[in-house]
């Protein structure tokens, strides 16, 4: 990529962290997914017992590489045979040391903006872990919690459906089929909808316990 146009979206992002940090987030700001796995490998402690939410940016930036390399307690839901053992590890993630994940959008408010189907992952991130580590490239960095919602409905939730196969409307049309009621809950009827838990993450009375590492690259969606 021309580093002049590098150099730009790097200021956006040093917007949101700053913005983060206000909001009682600690925020890094990586070139590269090898920086950011750098800085996962420099805030997790060996043998402690971590978890994660379903992303693509953390396959793509090797970082569930480092949580599968067995220096930690994983606790892994691909592993998981029965719908009642994932639900198991759904609940023992509450008591986990950290829990890795990206999130849908991060607004230049220093807000993150999660939209989940089963709500596992919100509710992780919102309460449980005792550390979260977000990690998000620079195309979910928006200006704010509108643009977030926008993103999520035409870009996140349609990728997402057809990532997993899912018969959704979004999945056939690329956009969710409430988008322009100008209601953020607007949207299908389906069973498998991905769109059932919006949160909304602002200030933090817990400080540092979320940490957040945006990544100069395009990553996930
Ligand atoms: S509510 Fe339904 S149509 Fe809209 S984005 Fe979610 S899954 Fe797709």
């Amino acid at each position: 990529m021309d580093n002049n146009l590098k150099a730009a979206y790097r200021k956006h992002l040093e917007k949101a962290a700053k913005a983060l940090e206000k909001n009682n987030m600690q925020a890094f700001v990586a070139d590269t997914s090898e920086e950011a796995c750098e800085i996962v490998r420099s805030l997790l402690k060996d043998g402690e017992q971590i978890s994660c939410g379903g992303s693509v940016t953390l396959s793509e930036t090797g970082v569930m590489d480092i949580m599968k390399s067995g220096k930690y307690d994983f606790l892994d839901r691909s592993k998981a045979t029965t719908p009642e053992e994932t639900g198991e590890i759904y609940r023992k993630v509450f008591f986990c040391d950290t829990y890795l994940s990206s999130s849908n959008a991060i607004t230049e408010n220093g807000e993150l903006y999660n939209v989940d189907g089963n709500c596992n992952r919100v509710a992780a991130i919102t309460f449980g872990p005792r550390r979260v580590i977000i990690i998000a490239g620079r195309n979910k960095v928006v200006r704010d919690i509108n643009a977030a919602i926008d993103y999520v409905k035409r870009v996140s939730a349609p990728a997402n459906t057809v990532r997993l196969g899912l018969d959704t409307p979004c999945a056939s049309t690329g956009e969710c089929a409430g988008i322009n009621t100008g209601n953020m809950c607007s949207g299908c009827k389906n069973d498998r909808r991905i769109c059932c838990g919006y949160v909304v993450t602002g200030f933090q009375r817990d400080k540092d316990r979320i940490k957040v590492i945006l990544v100069n690259e395009e990553l996930g969606y």
